[in-house]
């Protein structure tokens, strides 16, 4: 028997280990199984350069929980250790400082790389253990068992001791206050999220007692009790689709993966990325287009981080371009630092160059799609235009990217790249200080009025009715040389597009000076700016508009664009077209009762038309409309 004491300079090191890691104590379980598939992983390596002779067939990992004896057990059949092994990777542990490194992160977020940083990954069971103990037999020829115990001081005690089969066991004698872990839902729910996909068979068990038991010599005694493994199931997927060559795989392997990751979610993902780089890192994941819905803050954050098959985090905030998160899948590079605070990766080197990699693989798969076959890359289109407009909103390499297969719906249903939109409305919608104007509409039904008025000159509209459009619009304006966008319902239509020929006016200045205050005693003096102007005699006699700049300005504060503003109030211009027979007529009305209930009537007409008349001045209009009528 080899007493010793564990090379840490500090006496209490293990108490700072339970108390600071408090909320995270789950992850030993992580650590402990990934350390048994690390050891599973070397036989394979070393026996495949002829350093030990051993059977990698049945490689595999066990986690056994022993409710009655209060021990959980994981058990490898890996490389094992000897007894110098021991002394040098568990109890020499170099941990220079670790005191006040714990000290000056206790508070933070990230306890998570205290473990990494100092190799703490097998004492982080202590967090739920009082006493470990290792029971290991190394694969080397002629190697001895030992078994190592430690109550969590920093003594710890190793013996020689008899094992038949080769690999490691550590038990955990699962402290008073973690007995949580003993519990089989417990254990299943966090092997289900860290060790899903690892790389050899993961098996779960539970510890039975029948009536036959072994003395301390392994024999059995008569009408004792004996130990079996009950309900031993494999809980991991080892080769899960990422790690597999695109050209295995078929559509319907990626459609199950997606099914066993996310097996809740009923959609089928609308498409895939494969992503497989071993060059200047090692990246492999699948990342899946989903069907985005309204509330897409919800489905951010699912695409799930790995490190060589081990979960890490679902949270891929800094890792990926913020417009990626709304993906879904899996990432998994041994490159990227896992152990450090979030702040640090954003600045490391390795996740940006990852980062801008996944964009770029992603903007080379929408444009292929494109190209290779472009009417189902329509029929799709409605579905991933808000995550290319996010991302063309946030990331200028896959703005440039997105340029060539951004698509621009027309209100006749056809879709256009930009470049063929411009060739398509080139001849018609430029100004008369040479301006391409882009018309569109952000509703259809409910600007219906004004698309048909656009129609009547022979413009096109686009329908761009996104929760990002009035962003996009800007940063299309801001790019493209000489091109501007407008919102049909943003002006009468030759004010949007204004031309050389103006139509003269039918109604003179003095009358329109005289009508002003008659129409603005019909509205809400505050919201509405009354204005003249000389339209077809063709047009609405009365029309509402709202000012591009102003609208654009108040729906880029809403989702979240900020100004230096503050509130926008909401303001909208009523036109009154001073060619329309009905103004002239009702300019001339010498009636004053007549004139002001005629006014009244085309106000609420053009109130109407914008879905603005609500309530009282709805029954006003109606039973003024009755009264016309009689
Ligand atoms: P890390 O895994 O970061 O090196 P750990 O404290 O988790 O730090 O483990 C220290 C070392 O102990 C490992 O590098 C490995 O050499 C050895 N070890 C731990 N668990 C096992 C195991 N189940 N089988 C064989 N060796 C192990």
């Amino acid at each position: 028997m080899q007493k010793g004491n564990i090379n840490v300079q500090t006496e209490n090191i293990f108490p700072i280990i339970k108390k600071f890691l408090y909320s995270d104590h789950e992850i030993f379980l992580r650590e402990l199984v990934s350390n048994a598939v690390d050891a599973t992983q070397k036989v394979k390596t070393l026996t495949s350069l002829g350093e030990i002779t051993a059977n990698t067939e049945n490689l595999k990992v066990e986690v056994i929980t022993d409710k009655e004896n209060k021990k959980l057990i994981i058990r490898d059949n890996g490389i094992g250790m000897t007894a110098e092994e021991v002394e040098k990777y568990i109890n020499q542990i170099a941990f220079s400082g670790a005191e006040e490194f714990v000290e000056k992160y206790k508070d933070t977020d990230q306890k998570n790389a205290i473990i990494g940083h100092f190799g703490l990954g097998f004492y982080s069971a202590f967090m739920v253990a009082e006493r470990v103990d290792i029971i290991t037999l190394s694969q080397k020829d002629g190697a001895k068992a030992v078994k190592w115990t430690c109550d969590g001081s920093p003594n710890y005690e190793m013996e020689e001791i008899e094992k038949s089969e080769k690999g490691t066991d550590i038990v955990l004698h699962v402290a008073e206050d973690s007995l949580e872990f003993l519990e089989d839902a417990r254990i299943d729910g966090i092997l289900n999220k860290y060790c899903k996909f690892l790389p050899v068979p993961i098996k779960f068990g539970t510890t039975e007692r029948t009536e036959k038991e072994k003395d301390a010599e392994g024999k059995e005694v008569e009408g004792g009790k004996e130990e079996k493994i009950v309900e031993d199931k494999i809980i991991n997927n080892p080769s899960p689709a990422w790690t597999k060559a695109p050209s295995d795989l078929e559509e319907g392997d990626y459609k199950s993966f997606y099914r066993e990751l996310y097996p809740m979610t009923f959609d089928e993902p609308l498409f895939h990325i494969h992503l497989n780089v071993d060059f200047p890192f090692n990246l492999t994941g699948i990342l899946y287009f989903p069907k985005l819905k309204n509330n897409f803050e919800m489905q951010k954050n699912k695409i799930s981080l790995y490190s060589n098959q081990v979960f890490i985090t679902d949270n891929v905030e800094n890792i990926v371009p913020e417009f990626l998160t709304l993906l879904h899948g899996v990432i998994d590079s041994p490159d990227i630092p896992l152990n450090v605070s979030r702040s640090y990766l954003q600045e490391d080197g390795n996740v940006k160059k990852i980062s801008s990699h996944i964009t770029k693989k992603v903007a080379d798969k929408l444009s292929s799609m494109f190209k290779t076959d472009r009417a189902d890359f329509e029929s799709k289109w409605e579905d991933i235009k808000i995550f290319i407009e996010f991302g063309m909103l946030t990331d200028e390499k896959f703005y440039e990217k997105a340029l060539k297969f951004y698509l621009i719906k027309s209100v006749d249903g056809k879709f256009y790249t930009l470049d063929e939109y411009k060739a398509k409305i080139e001849g018609n919608q430029k100004d008369k200080d040479d301006k391409l104007v882009v018309l569109y509409a952000s509703d259809e039904k409910e600007q219906h009025s004004f698309i048909a008025a656009a129609k009547n000159r022979d413009y096109d509209v686009a329908v761009m009715d996104s929760a990002l459009t009035s962003h996009v619009v800007s940063k299309l304006e801001q790019k493209l040389e000489n091109t501007s966008f407008a919102r049909v319902d943003a002006d009468t239509i030759d004010k949007l597009i204004q031309k050389d020929e103006e139509i003269p006016s039918k109604l003179s200045e003095d009358e329109q000076e005289g009508l002003k205050p008659v129409i603005e005693g019909s509205i809400e003096k505050e919201k509405f700016n009354v204005q003249f102007a000389s339209m077809s005699e063709k047009d609405q006699p009365m029309i509402i508009t709202q000012a591009e700049f102003m609208r654009r300005m108040k729906e880029q504060q809403m989702t979240g664009g900020g100004n230096m503003f503050g509130a926008i109030p909401e303001m909208y211009n009523l036109v009154v077209n001073s060619n329309h027979p009905l103004i002239v007529e009702i300019a001339n009305e010498s009636n004053g009762d007549k004139k002001k209930q005629l006014v009244d009537q085309v106000v609420d007409l053009a109130m109407l038309s914008q879905n603005m008349l609500k309530g009282e001045a709805l029954s006003n209009f109606i039973n003024r409309s009755v009264d016309l009528i009689k």
